[in-house]
């Protein structure tokens, strides 16, 4: 595979997308990384008994080798396989270093809020490789044709059924899930209670979630109890806006649903309906469909 040229992380996965599309005529929704990381140059992937990272990338003579901790489960594998692919064809990642150590941290590494050329340069590298992975594993048209298969509605149930489709985390397809999303949709992941992590589409309006934080009391995430041989998904219900939002702002309507996995881990969807901003022009035009009406 030849990707010399290429720079930008989102272009280069793009290019060997249209490489395989070439070959296969679709990209597999489950990307064969294994043969793909041997395509570029990675002579072999490794698992390692260890706590010290992920994943790491080691080059010598111009050929890679990943090592991938022990134990990871298979979405989780496969990102952190593109992640250490990443740091490989991303030319200036490998401006003088052989050697990646990538913990989970970096793995959460995101490029949003703040001044992207003030990051420091070996943050940057992470949230790149990050990147990369998630363009790689989830490519938009195949996801557009999977996510089209489930109906237009939004439903929580989809995020897991995504994920294994592309044997990713769920947590990433949430976010990919929320973001393709037509409606104003979030999700949140929680453990015992405790908020772990919110992936709101951008625009959504502001929660003031922070991790650990309790779930709502009268949330349906809180109420809803699966009894034996019920589902652990609830259905999408209407709820007081003030349950999750601290102020209402535009927001006419608020749904919850939840989804209850294993080990106390709970899955919540969040629909925002917003009514239009009311500057003068709206309203002109909202009093003359009006006045057509009477
Ligand atoms: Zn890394």
């Amino acid at each position: 595979m030849e990707l010399a040229d290429i720079g930008q992380p989102m272009k280069l996965a793009l290019e060997i997308h249209r490489q395989l599309r070439a070959q296969f005529d679709q990209v597999p929704t489950q990307l064969p990384l294994a043969s793909l990381a041997k395509a570029v140059g990675i002579v072999g992937i490794k698992e390692i008994a260890t706590d010290d990272f992920e994943g790491t990338l080691v080059v010598q003579d111009g050929f890679g080798a990943i090592g991938l901790r022990k134990g990871l489960r298979s979405g989780r594998r496969n990102f952190t396989i593109g992640h250490e692919i990443g740091h490989f064809v991303i030319p200036n990642h490998r401006f003088g270093r052989d050697k990646f150590q990538c913990a989970i941290v970096d793995m959460g590494r995101e490029r949003s809020g703040g001044n992207w050329d003030s990051r420091p340069p070996l943050e940057r590298i992470e949230v790149e490789a990050n990147e990369f992975s998630a363009a790689l594993l989830v490519p938009v048209p195949e996801f557009q044709k999977e996510r089209r298969r489930l109906g237009t509605a939004c439903d929580i149930v989809h995020i897991r059924q995504l994920a294994e489709t592309f044997d990713v985390s769920q947590e990433m397809m949430a976010k990919i899930y929320v973001n393709a999303s037509d409606e104003s949709a979030a999700i949140i992941t929680s453990h015992r209670g405790l908020v772990r992590r919110v992936i709101p589409k951008s625009g959504f309006p502001y929660l003031g979630l922070r991790r650990d934080a309790p779930i709502p009391a009268t949330a349906l995430t809180s109420t809803f109890r699966p009894g034996g041989g019920q589902s652990s998904i609830s259905d999408l219900c209407e709820v007081a806006t003030h349950t999750w939002l601290d102020r209402k702002g535009s927001v006419s309507a608020l749904y919850e649903q939840v989804f209850v996995q294993e080990d106390g881990w709970a899955m919540t969807l969040l629909i925002a309906d917003e009514e239009d901003s009311d500057d003068e022009d709206d309203d002109r035009d909202w009093n003359r469909r009006s006045d057509r009406q009477m």
